[in-house]
């Protein structure tokens, strides 16, 4: 049997890797080839570094998924998700109850946000909350008298999440495949990929006027009156790290001003510092009417997620529930008192610690790492902004082309970093860095030279 490592290593008899074969099924796996390489175990974490239950070290280089801003065995979470858990572990917000956690974070949020917002609501995961979103955009649109507005623009490469309405906006052919999806109503228009999408010739700003020129062109044909909102990740997380060209997000929201449509920026991976300022909404100059945001709002230490949302958006939500009598959606756990406090001691440590300028110094520190091998066989692309990046692998520069199938030389040098001990993530043949915010530049260094290994190990053995 074969670890994703490459190296021979036999599964024994009821360890940890035999129990997890048997009794654990998946996600985002192949199920199958977990039968016969079984999992990496991780036991413990402690900054930007996991341990795996051999001892074996790794750098965290995405942050498990994206999340852990803060790094791994904070004491300070540790002590607030104590405290709150003794005081009072759980409670609810249906039907009028609140407490202190998620009051404080709603005000936080509300009060930290970029642009003006209104209110915060509170779910679980980043599916949850965009499906929430949907939901209350049909919601209002129903409360305006407007019944027929209830089409959502999405992008290819998009990823907002696997429940049924979230994966139907998320653009990636694996969360459609097989599982009939996506909903109707849903409606796709381009990514702001320049590196693989632009035409031949064509400067960014020439690319972002042909995006928005489809994306009116899409709204035309299916009816303004028809198209209630346009969700989009700042940067885009799962679907390559695509940052947009010039000029993309100004000619973008200029087209959803024309025909009065709302913006709903998914900061699930954005917020908190990853782009180089708290949101991405403030690094591409974002006017939203709601930002979803999880994962680094709580480092993904305990699942929360919140909807924050202007005045515009929660008003008619707000009176449609004083004509029903209700507003009949909600979480069990939305907004649960040990994850809100959790959430509300991680928000604080990111500002306290300034880890937003840490992710600019090490961000660049990395972006310039990563860019320093560009003269490599096997670099096609480097991209992204703040601490967040991605390097496109290729195996013909000048056709922009891997090895077949898709994804093989990816897998190999994901394969090939974890041997080398790091835990990074390959999204086709594009390898992403998104580390805590915490890393420091000399662990950015330790990063570039275990990559830059790989690279060579990579390149003599195909
Ligand atoms: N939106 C974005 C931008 C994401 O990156 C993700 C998760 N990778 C989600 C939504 C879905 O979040 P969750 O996995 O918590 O449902």
């Amino acid at each position: 049997t074969t670890s994703t490592s490459d190296t021979v290593s036999p599964v024994a008899p009821n360890s940890a890797e035999a129990r997890d074969i048997a009794y654990h099924l998946h996600a985002y796996t192949n199920a199958r080839k977990h039968e016969e390489i079984g999992p990496l175990v991780i036991d413990r974490g402690e900054g930007i570094h996991v341990f795996d239950h051999a001892g074996n070290r790794y750098i965290e280089a995405m942050a498990g998924l994206w999340s852990v801003a803060v790094g791994f065995g904070d004491k300070r979470l540790a002590a607030a998700a104590a405290r709150q858990f003794e005081k009072l572990p759980y409670y609810h917000d249906f039907t009028h109850k609140s407490h202190g956690p998620v009051i404080d974070l709603a005000e936080k949020l509300v009060s930290m946000a970029p642009v003006p917002m209104s209110k915060a609501f509170f779910t679980n995961s980043g599916s949850e909350a965009n499906d929430t979103v949907l939901k209350m955009i049909w919601y209002r649109s129903n409360a305006l008298g407007q019944p027929e507005r209830k089409k959502v623009i999405a992008r290819e490469r998009a990823y907002h999440g696997v429940t049924i309405a979230s994966a139907s906006l998320t653009g990636l052919p694996n969360n459609h495949k097989s599982f009939d999806l996506p909903l109707a109503g849903i409606l796709r228009t381009g990514s702001p990929h320049f590196w693989r999408d632009a035409l031949p010739g064509e400067t960014e700003e020439a690319f972002a006027t042909r995006r928005a020129d489809e994306l009116e062109q899409l709204i035309l044909a299916e009816g303004p009156e028809t198209v209630a909102a346009f969700f989009a990740e700042p940067v885009m997380g799962a679907g390559g790290v695509i940052v947009p060209p010039a000029t993309y997000w100004d000619k973008i929201q200029a087209v959803l001003r024309k025909y009065d449509i709302l913006f709903v920026a998914d900061e699930v991976i954005c917020g908190f510092g990853r782009t180089g300022r708290m949101f991405g909404t403030e690094t591409f100059n974002l006017k939203p009417d709601v930002m979803v945001v999880s994962k680094a709002l709580s480092s993904s230490y305990l699942p929360i997620s919140a909807i924050i949302a202007n005045e515009r958006f929660v008003a008619p939500i707000m009176d449609q529930s004083n004509t029903i009598g209700t507003f009949g959606h909600g979480f069990t756990a939305g907004g649960h008192p040990v994850a809100a406090a959790v959430a509300l001691e991680n928000v604080r440590i990111i500002e306290e610690e300034g880890l937003v300028a840490n992710a600019v110094a090490s961000g660049r520190r990395l972006l310039e790492g990563l860019h320093a091998l560009a003269g490599h066989p096997l670099v096609g692309e480097v991209r992204g902004v703040g601490l967040i990046a991605a390097v496109e692998l290729v195996t013909d520069k000048a056709a922009k082309k891997a090895l077949e199938p898709a994804g093989t030389l990816g897998g190999l040098v994901n394969a090939g970093l974890q041997a080398n001990g790091v835990i990074s993530r390959a999204m086709g043949d594009a390898i992403a860095f998104c580390p805590p915010l915490i890393i420091t530049e000399s662990e950015v260094d330790d990063l570039l030279s275990r990559f830059a290994l790989t690279l060579d190990t990579v390149a003599k053995q195909i």
